[in-house]
């Protein structure tokens, strides 16, 4: 007797375990089945049957295979998830300690992974299911319309379900269907010719793009940065390679902020190019998100533009990958698989060996450093394109002012020049609601969030106070709870406390607020676009929504309210954070004919990061802080990896990480030697949503040992019971401290 099941399937699950589950095969009659890696499958698992994709297949399994379970169905005929897509996936999990099944279920749109068939995104055609007709024909003298039917089939051998539908009803092409005289057919549409491509007329290209452009050769893996100021023209850049991918016939992905897939970015595509696009992002149903990416899978799309998830889809024909404003926090994921999808994008690239384009007005201080490395290679753009000036930056002393100022007068009288000059004002402030906190006169109390160690943001239009931490909403009381006073003052200003402010300031002129709050509605943003396209003077208040990828030509001035939370936060990020968004926003002043001007309030105007920024530019202050991180071997100079652990019993949280920390000693002692493991402390909001979270950080020189380290570590964090309420993770490369 032959042996059967003779291949064990290794089966990814979208499960909590860091392993892949062993299956065996099933039988067709005699024969065993061999789907291959990248199929889905429905498997037994435990008392359940779940959905998993199939990773590796081995001649045998390291378990005892008689008690091996087998797999109940194969969902798809051929691969889901191509090899290279899976070896990536494996990479990535591997090197950010996630479990491979979740992140490779995680990959797929929803509706794949609960099981649903790939859609067909072919047309479908009919065509007469025999040669020989002429039986047919008789059988269905009697009806002209079904032989008209039959007869044009005939003729034109495929005719589309649309064309067919637009001259027979269908009870016609039903009834011929159901007789079997007639069938469906899908076909590819039919390829964009290449003289098709451009619907616009391109702009000529000056110097500096076109030495770009020489420069980047389509032809295998490199990784280049693309550094050009705000108004350089990067974006044109962009087009004309890919305008190069689609006369191949290839395909190209683009990666584009969270906030910053918005419909001007991907009008912008669509006006210059007539090729299948789609957008990727978390807007869509599941349904729109299972036809976008079927449509890049098949190849059919040409252009993917896509958010952060965007990075695991199928490309077949992948030519060019394009990360826009490669600096952005969004790109990592801050919660379960907490994976860098620019870097990932690089590690893409090469494996695929396809160029990659990081562009940037502010390219983070990783990817300088690995272009000063040679890993990547810097390519300027230095001069806004067209006719735009470069802004003029000037700081606003803001101890000068009466106390609890938000707008200073010298802001003010600018604010008031500009609108007299028919221009258009930008104030940005990256804090929403009315007021960060709402306090007692009297004694001092603050209203604080129950289960955070945080203060309660006062929003007027709600009148409703909300921690922005965990959400939760109360109403803000009539009188202070501690002392019965009835003076409840709110303090300090967001957005809605600013837009209510300049209304008072400028009462005849349009004040538009931009931030979660108000874009909540429907179309909020493309009629912002509208109005402030008008070219009348208004003002537009609001968050970092305001301050990115967005094209506005009519402002000159930006105002930024406050310059003073990026200096003095103890995350070591927080400077160069603050350096690319005032950089940003500046960038958003001026990009007509007009010179845009810049105002930065602050209480420390003579801080060296600050005036460094100002004086020299985002180039010679990146450069400084680079310097500054090399001196204290902060990231990029040393691999840096949290351990994260919280609990509703904060010593729980202390005490797992301190026991974690011990094990790490013994496994590896003589390189953790050469490793800075931090004792677990209290995380900077130390108290979220009722749970304490403490933290260790792992500094490394070698990423070798240091990924060797995690894993066995989150193999042992793995043992921990679950049921004692502790959470933990593992956070490489961490963004967020
Ligand atoms: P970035 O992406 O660097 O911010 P964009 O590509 O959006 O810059 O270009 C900014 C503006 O300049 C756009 O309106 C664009 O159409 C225009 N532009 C870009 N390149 C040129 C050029 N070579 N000649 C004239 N205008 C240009
Ligand atoms: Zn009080
Ligand atoms: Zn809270």
């Amino acid at each position: 007797m032959p042996i059967k099941h003779s291949l064990i399937a290794q089966v990814g699950l979208a499960q909590p375990i860091r392993k892949l589950f062993d299956y065996k095969l099933p039988t067709c009659g005699e024969d065993t089945l061999s789907p291959k890696p990248g199929v889905r499958v429905e498997v037994p698992f435990g008392r359940r049957k779940v959905i998993g994709l199939i990773i590796r297949l081995r001649k045998k399994s390291d378990l005892n295979e008689t008690k091996l379970k087998t797999i109940i169905s194969i969902l798809d005929n051929r691969p889901l998830i191509p090899c290279t897509l899976l070896r990536l996936l494996e990479w990535s999990a591997s090197y950010y300690q996630h479990p491979l099944g979740d992140a490779a279920m995680r990959g797929m749109p929803n509706l794949l992974r609960k099981g649903s068939p790939l859609p067909e995104t072919r047309k479908k055609y009919w065509q007469l299911s025999t040669t020989n007709i002429d039986p047919v024909l008789s059988t269905v003298k009697n009806s002209p319309k079904q032989k008209a039917l039959l007869t044009l089939l005939m003729s034109l051998k495929a005719v589309s379900d649309k064309e067919l539908s637009k001259e027979f009803s269908r009870s016609i092409i039903k009834r011929l269907h159901n007789n079997g005289y007639i069938s469906q057919t899908f076909l590819d549409s039919p390829k964009t010719e290449t003289n098709k491509i451009l619907n616009d007329k391109t702009l000529t290209l000056n110097t500096e793009q076109q030495q770009v452009l020489n420069q980047v050769s389509l032809k295998k893996y490199h990784c280049w940065l693309l550094n050009g100021i705000t108004g350089s023209g990067k974006t044109e850049v962009y087009l004309r390679l890919i305008e190069r991918v689609l006369a191949k016939g290839q395909q190209t992905l683009i990666l584009v902020p969270e906030i910053g897939l918005t419909p001007q970015t991907v009008r912008r595509f669509h006006q210059r190019f007539s090729v299948p696009l789609v957008s990727l992002h978390s807007g869509m149903t599941d349904r729109q998100r299972l036809l976008a990416w079927t449509s890049a899978k098949n190849g059919d799309a040409s252009i993917i533009l896509g958010t952060r998830s965007a990075i695991f889809t199928p490309i077949p024909r992948l030519a060019l990958i394009i990360i826009d404003e490669e600096q952005d926090s969004s790109y990592k994921q801050q919660d379960g698989f907490r994976y860098s999808a620019r870097d990932i994008a690089v590690m893409r690239a090469k494996h695929e060996n396809v160029p990659i384009i990081l562009g940037s007005a502010t390219p983070s201080l990783e990817s300088l450093h690995n272009c000063h490395t040679g890993r990547y290679t810097q390519l300027h753009l230095t001069k806004r394109a067209g006719h735009a000036k470069t802004e003029r930056w000037k700081l606003i002393d803001m101890r000068n002012q009466a106390i609890n100022s938000v707008i200073a007068q010298d802001t003010l009288s600018a604010i008031k020049q500009t609108l007299t000059r028919k221009e258009q004002v930008l104030v940005f402030l990256n804090r929403r609601g009315f007021a960060p906190a709402l306090l007692c006169h009297c004694c001092g109390w603050v209203a604080e969030c129950k289960s955070c160690d945080s203060r309660m943001t006062f929003h007027r239009s709600y009148n409703k106070l909300i921690c922005h931490h965990c959400d939760f909403r109360s109403l803000p009381p009539s009188e202070c709870p501690r002392c019965k006073s009835m003076k409840l003052i709110a303090h300090g200003a967001g957005t809605e406390r600013s837009e209510l402010l300049l209304q008072k300031a400028f009462p005849k002129t349009p004040i538009i607020r931009v931030d979660r709050d108000t874009s909540r509605k429907r179309d909020f943003m493309n009629s912002v676009y509208r109005d402030v396209k008008t070219g009348h003077p208004c003002i537009l208040v609001g968050t970092q929504m305001l301050a990115k990828g967005h094209h506005f030509g009519g402002i000159t001035l930006a105002v930024i309210l406050d310059a003073d939370t990026g200096l003095l936060s103890p995350d070591f990020r927080a400077v160069e954070k603050m350096g690319q968004l005032l950089t940003q926003v500046a960038g958003r002043s001026g990009r007509s004919e007009k010179t845009g001007e810049v105002l930065i309030q602050t209480y420390q105007p003579s801080h060296p990061s600050l005036n460094l920024l100002l004086n020299s530019g985002y180039s010679t202050f990146a450069q400084s802080l680079l310097i500054h991180r090399a001196q204290q071997k902060l990231p990029p100079y040393c691999h840096l990896a949290l351990v994260r652990a919280e609990s509703f019993h904060a010593p729980d949280a202390e005490n797992f990480l301190k026991n974690i920390k011990r094990k790490a000693q013994e496994l590896c002692s003589p390189s953790f030697k050469k490793m800075i493991y931090t004792n677990p402390m209290p995380a900077l909001l130390e108290r979220k949503s009722n749970r304490y979270r403490y933290v260790s950080r792992i500094e490394a020189d070698d990423r070798h040992e240091l990924q060797k380290l995690l894993s066995q570590l989150a193999f042992e964090m793995e043992k921990h019971p679950k049921r004692s309420g502790l959470r933990w993770t593992i956070d490489v490369d961490a963004l967020d401290l």
